[in-house]
């Protein structure tokens, strides 16, 4: 992704009490935070927040977390919010690889990676969102039924992924190479990058996974 750095970005997000500034703190409380006991999904790098404010919208019975590493968008993803008046949506700042930090055992109850960065290199290949090292990330904090859903454009990285859904002791319930002409299409929210290759004519790619067993290692 093409990153141009916003002005006061930092600061702003600094400021923004939407932004949960200690992490942390909030480890196995989110609740507390949301002040019910409703479900709780996550967004694993969610650039401007298209999808995760429409997700929140659309279901005020759920409580949502959007996590993207980056203030300069990060700060796209607030102007959206000064529309939005529910409280079942917050921010982090933080590069993903550090997600066991936030959330306890059993505290999420799904998972959305869309159109996450493909890192093409192979020496990168462990930054992928969906590596095997992302996967026992997600397996310390979602709930035993819960589900990663994952979507994205790149054949090589979808294709990457499918086989790191079962080297990680992961299973595929279900998944397509064309969204959009598939079952999985109704509901569909799309996100930012999703209309841009739609309207390209791109297919979709999406997968769900789930574990039976929960693992011991944060890797
Ligand atoms: N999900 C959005 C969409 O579909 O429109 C944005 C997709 S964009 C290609 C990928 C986003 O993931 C970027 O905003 C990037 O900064 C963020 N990202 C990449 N690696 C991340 C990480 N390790 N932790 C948090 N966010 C990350």
């Amino acid at each position: 992704m093409r990153l141009r750095n916003v002005k006061g970005s930092r600061e702003t997000i600094a400021a923004n009490e939407r932004v949960i500034q200690d992490v942390a703190a909030h480890k196995g409380r989110w609740h507390e935070l949301f002040g019910n006991d409703h479900p709780i999904f996550i967004e694993v790098g969610m650039g401007k927040g298209k999808f995760i404010v429409e997700m929140a919208r659309q279901n005020p019975q759920n409580n949502y977390i959007g996590i993207e590493k980056y203030s300069s968008v990060l700060v796209r993803a607030l102007e959206k919010m000064e529309a939005f008046e529910g409280n079942n949506l917050w921010f982090i700042r933080m590069d993903a690889e550090y997600i066991c930090d936030a959330f306890e055992k059993d505290e999420v109850s799904g998972i959305y990676l869309n159109f996450s960065d493909p890192w093409p290199k192979d020496r990168h290949a462990k930054r992928r969102l969906t590596s095997v090292q992302f996967w026992n990330r997600y397996d310390q904090f979602l709930k035993p039924d819960g589900r990663v859903i994952f979507k994205t454009d790149n054949r090589p990285l979808f294709d990457f992924s499918l086989e790191q859904v079962e080297a990680a002791g992961w299973t595929l319930e279900n998944y397509t190479f064309d969204l959009h002409h598939s079952e999985y299409v109704h509901g569909n929210i799309m996100t930012e990058y999703e209309e841009r290759f739609v309207a390209k004519g791109n297919p979709i790619c999406r997968l769900c996974a789930y574990r039976d067993k929960q693992g011991q290692i944060c890797g």
